[in-house]
Parts: C-alpha cells; sequence; structure tokens
C-alpha cells in the first residue's frame, strides 16, 4: 500500500513513539505465528471492496485537529477503511499475551487490530489510531482478523458513551462499513450467518495492556520488559522520575490507583465489562475492548451479559472491583522481575483494596447527594443495595427518581407520591405490595434523617445527585435497535443516540424516550441482554 499526503490530513503530526522505542518482529510476513523478542509485528491493513461512513465523533475529531467537514470526504473514508496510509503512518500489530478466565493463554496480540501510528496533536496530546476489524496480523491465531457491524456498533457507540459520562475509556473516530461480509456463528450453535463487516477506529494515548508485560516474562525476555516498562512511565507517568526499583514500584500503585478509579466508575453508571481478561486491562486505566458487555438494567450484583461466561459469571457486575485486583496481581507477577522483592507489590495491592473501599463509599455517598462518606452514609448504601434487590429496579431510573422525591415527610408517606416517582423503575409491577412499600419508606426515612444530620439541603442534593447519577445510559437494547436499523441502511438512530449520549446528564425532556426501563420484549433477545463474544 502506497503511503499519501494529503490536505487536511497531511497537517497531522505522525510521531510514533511505541514503534521508534521498542523492538520490532524482524519477521515481515503477515501469517500466523509466535512471535519473540518483539513487542509488535509490522503489518498493513486488508484493503475492502465498497466501504461507506456510518458514523464518527466530532469531538475526537477536534482532539486531532480536524473537522467535521474532513470527515466526509472519501480520503478520511479510505483511511479509515484501511485502503489508504498517510505518509507518517506505521502500520504494526502488538504482541501481547493473557490470562482469559482465570487461565494463562499465552501469545494473544492484537489478532484484529492495527495500529496506525501516534498523533501528537497541537496540545502536544500523543493519540494512538488503530483499525479494529482490519484484517488478519501474524496474531490473528485461528481467527479472520475481522469485526462485524452489530460488536464495531457498540464499541463506537459505547465508547463515546462512555466518555461522556465521565469513565476513563478509549474512544472511538469512526465506524466503516466495509461493503463486504464477514462469517459468524454468533450463538456457537453450528449456524453461522453473514453479517456486514465493519470498523472502527479506536483511539487512546496508548494501546498497552496487562498482557503486554505479561507476554515478555512469561517469555523470560527480562531486557524488552524493561523497556516496555520504561517507556510506559517515560511517556505516561513522567513525573514518577527516571526509573529505579522504586519507581517501578510506585508506578505500579499508580496503576492500581488508575484501576480502582476506572472500575468504581463503570460501578457508579452500572456498567459491566464482560471479559475482564488481563489482555483486556489498559495500563492506563481506561475502559478497554468493548465485547459483550452490558449496561445493568435491573439492580443485579450477579449479572452478567456474557452468555459465554453464563456458568461461572466469574466477570459480573458485582465482582468486578475483586476481579480487577486479580488481574492486578497478575501484573505484578509479571513485572517481578525488575523488582525483584515482593513487599512492595504486596503493599500496593493492599492499597488498592484500601483506595478502592474508600473511593467506592465516597462514590455511593455521592450518588444519595452526600459531599462524602462516612458510618451513617454507608449504612444507608448498603441497606439500598439490599432493597435495589428485593424487587426488580433499575438503578439508574431509580436514581433519578430519588433526585426528584423531595424530602418532607409528607412525600414520604404519600404511597401515590412514591408511585409516581419510582413506577419507570419497576420492572414487575406486581411485586410492589404494601411489605415492599413500607421497606422503601424506612429506607427513605434513614435517609431523611441523614441528610439532616448531614447538613444537606435540598438543593445542593438534587443538583449534585444529577451530576453523578445519569439519566441517560447506553441500555443494551436500545444498542441492539440501532443495530438493526443500520443493517436496513437507516443510521438515524445510531446519530440521535450518539446526541442524545453527549449530555447523559441532562433532563433532555424531548429525549424521555431512551431513558425508559428496558421493554419486556428485549428481556431474552440476543443483544439486548445476552451476548456471546461472537463479534
Ligand atoms: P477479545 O476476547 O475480543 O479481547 O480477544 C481475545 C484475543 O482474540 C485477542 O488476541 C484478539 O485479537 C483475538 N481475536 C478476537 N477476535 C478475532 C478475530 N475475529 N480475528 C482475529 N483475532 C481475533
Ligand atoms: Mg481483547
Amino acid at each position: 500500500m502506497k503511503a499519501v499526503n494529503l490536505k487536511p490530513f497531511e497537517e497531522l503530526c505522525f510521531d510514533n513513539r511505541f514503534v521508534k522505542c521498542l523492538p520490532a518482529d524482524p519477521n515481515l510476513e503477515n501469517r500466523r505465528r509466535q512471535v519473540s523478542n518483539a513487542c509488535y509485528s509490522w503489518v498493513h491493513p486488508t484493503p475492502v471492496r465498497a466501504p461507506s461512513l456510518v458514523c464518527w465523533s466530532r469531538e475526537m475529531l477536534a482532539e486531532l485537529g480536524l473537522n467535521e467537514a474532513d470527515s466526509q470526504s472519501n480520503e478520511f473514508l479510505q483511511i479509515f477503511a484501511g485502503n489508504l496510509l498517510l505518509e507518517g503512518m506505521q502500520p504494526h500489530a502488538m504482541c501481547y499475551g493473557g490470562h482469559q478466565f482465570g487461565h494463562w493463554a499465552g501469545q494473544l496480540g492484537d489478532g484484529r487490530a492495527i495500529l496506525l501510528g501516534d498523533i501528537k496533536n497541537e496540545k502536544e496530546q500523543y493519540w494512538s489510531l488503530q483499525l479494529k476489524g482490519a484484517g488478519p496480523t501474524p496474531y490473528s491465531r485461528s481467527a479472520d482478523g475481522l469485526a462485524v457491524l452489530r460488536s464495531s456498533l457498540r464499541e463506537f457507540l459505547c465508547s463515546e458513551a462512555m466518555y461522556h459520562l465521565g469513565v476513563p475509556t478509549t474512544r472511538a473516530l469512526s465506524l466503516v462499513l466495509t461493503g463486504e461480509s464477514v462469517v459468524r456463528d454468533m450463538f456457537y450453535d453450528g449456524n453461522p450467518q453473514h453479517e456486514p463487516g465493519a470498523i472502527v477506529c479506536r483511539v487512546a494515548p496508548n494501546f498497552i495492556r496487562f498482557g503486554n508485560f505479561q507476554i515478555l516474562t512469561a517469555q523470560g525476555d527480562v531486557d524488552t520488559l524493561k523497556q516496555l516498562v520504561n517507556f510506559t512511565i517515560e511517556t505516561e507517568f513522567p513525573d514518577l522520575g527516571s526509573p529505579s526499583k522504586e519507581v517501578y514500584a510506585e508506578w505500579f500503585k499508580r496503576v492500581c490507583q488508575l484501576t480502582a478509579d476506572m472500575v468504581v466508575e463503570w460501578m457508579r453508571v452500572g456498567f459491566v465489562h464482560g471479559v475482564m481478561n488481563t489482555d483486556n486491562m489498559s495500563i492506563l486505566g481506561l475502559t478497554i475492548d468493548y465485547g459483550p458487555y452490558g449496561w445493568l438494567e435491573n439492580f443485579d450484583p450477579d449479572w452478567t451479559p456474557n452468555t459465554t461466561d453464563a456458568q461461572g459469571k466469574r466477570y459480573r457486575f458485582g465482582t468486578q472491583p475483586q476481579i480487577a485486583q486479580w488481574n492486578l496481581l497478575q501484573l505484578a507477577e509479571a513485572i517481578y522481575p525488575l523488582i525483584e522483592d515482593v513487599k512492595p507489590l504486596e503493599q500496593a495491592l493492599q492499597f488498592y483494596a484500601d483506595y478502592y473501599q474508600q473511593s467506592a463509599q465516597t462514590m455511593y455517598a455521592k450518588k444519595l447527594g452526600f459531599k462524602q462518606s462516612n458510618s451513617q452514609t454507608e449504612k444507608l448504601s448498603s441497606a439500598l443495595n439490599q432493597l435495589l434487590q428485593t424487587v426488580e429496579t433499575d438503578m439508574t431510573l431509580f436514581y433519578r427518581g430519588l433526585s426528584q422525591l423531595s424530602m418532607d415527610q409528607k412525600e414520604i408517606d404519600n404511597e401515590g407520591r412514591l408511585r409516581q416517582v419510582f413506577d419507570k423503575s419497576w420492572y414487575q409491577p406486581d411485586q410492589i405490595d404494601v411489605a415492599y412499600l413500607n421497606q422503601l419508606r424506612d429506607w427513605l426515612h434513614q435517609y431523611q434523617s441523614a441528610l439532616r444530620t448531614n447538613g444537606i439541603d435540598e438543593q445542593y442534593r438534587v443538583q449534585h445527585m444529577n451530576n453523578v447519577n445519569p439519566k441517560y445510559v447506553l441500555r443494551n437494547y436500545l444498542a441492539q435497535l440501532a443495530i438493526d436499523q443500520v443493517e436496513q441502511g437507516d443510521n438515524a438512530l445510531l446519530h440521535e443516540l450518539l446526541e442524545v449520549f453527549r449530555n447523559p446528564y441532562d433532563e433532555q425532556p424531548e429525549k424521555e424516550r431512551y431513558a425508559e426501563r428496558r421493554p419486556e420484549w428485549a428481556r431474552h433477545r440476543a443483544g439486548c441482554s445476552m451476548l456471546s463474544c461472537s463479534s
């Protein structure tokens, strides 16, 4: 593929620091293989026949120094479909390994993701561009390197929605249909189907995962491991100073902190990642690899959307904090050869547990409108955790309803008012009996008294609750409706949802229909509450 120099893209400044600083696989063949002593392999995207642009992120365009008009050009389409390379791009696929569902899986790597290079923008920030679904690489193992529309749309929309919600995440620039079909056995039941192929351009400061470090240690390649750790520290954690054993330990602690921050945000908005394998854990604490993820509808800590994990439910909503710590432990083992002392690593893992606990309690207190947590707010949160499970209750709608209910005795005692406020959030109205309403009222009385003790007035409470409890989240069935429409050639709903999710905390009364609880038809429809890893 010939590299071109085109307006307005010639303004983009490529400074491919990952490939510049780290060792490449010397083998240039695009053939599946084991790779050693290297952080990546050179590989080109596979051209596609008839690409079309489905959606783009104007915020991400702006970050890169492009505008919406630029995104409508044929060149933009060809570049982000993998048909055209710009001068300065150096396409490559990363080598990484990982623990999948608790077991070491050996080499994984970018099997269907190709990095184009790193853009340095006007603010001197770095953004790596990555095409997901752009054809096979040396890491594709037995798979095809491609991606289908349904999973690509889910990744595009969710990563941008997460960004607007304030959750650390990789981003998405574009979603392109390739005009080619991809065969997938969505239910793993021996019924493969042709589905439309698609490519998402993902963007992040880097795409380094825990697994990038793990694979090097597994290969006994401490030299390259050291280079990769030094690179990560120098580029993303420069305030830690020049690398030393102490700095490595301090860096690990920082990764623990960033990971905890990310998981706290997932718990706040009701996000279930679904596949928290160590190859899906970003070293920057970004949500990465949107696959069979899901959004909590009725509050159920045991829920996972991933049908592949239906048995053990390893990656269910409520265990995400512990799984993150287990993954950090694997990272600790991977970097141990650089530190050769378990103590600081153990301390950092303990720090993770304490820090997570504290941050999560603060987050739960804030969801109720408090300024910080204390024993009273902790008791309230844990009672609410039970209450939300007593009847099927939509977590998102419950918190928004709660902020609407004024905390005066008359309101709380008024059954009609309670029903008016919370009706929207109950999935099974016949579960709402007198006993339940009394429980709810008891809790509301405790809440009211805690607000008084903590000096929280109504105005403060409502405003602050609505800043942390989103009204609009990417309900699983909404993504599926957008997929159904794009498959029929209609992109309108996708564009509308992207617009709604730009302001997820605003009331947007004209968009109320996107803040409704999951309709009954979606309860058991594939893609709406259950997803397989097939993508
Ligand atoms: P995931 O569970 O999606 O994070 O993927 C796990 C591993 O499988 C990664 O190494 C992916 O690159 C690889 N992989 C997933 N799907 C494909 C595909 N269609 N073609 C090639 N590699 C894939
Ligand atoms: Mg992955």
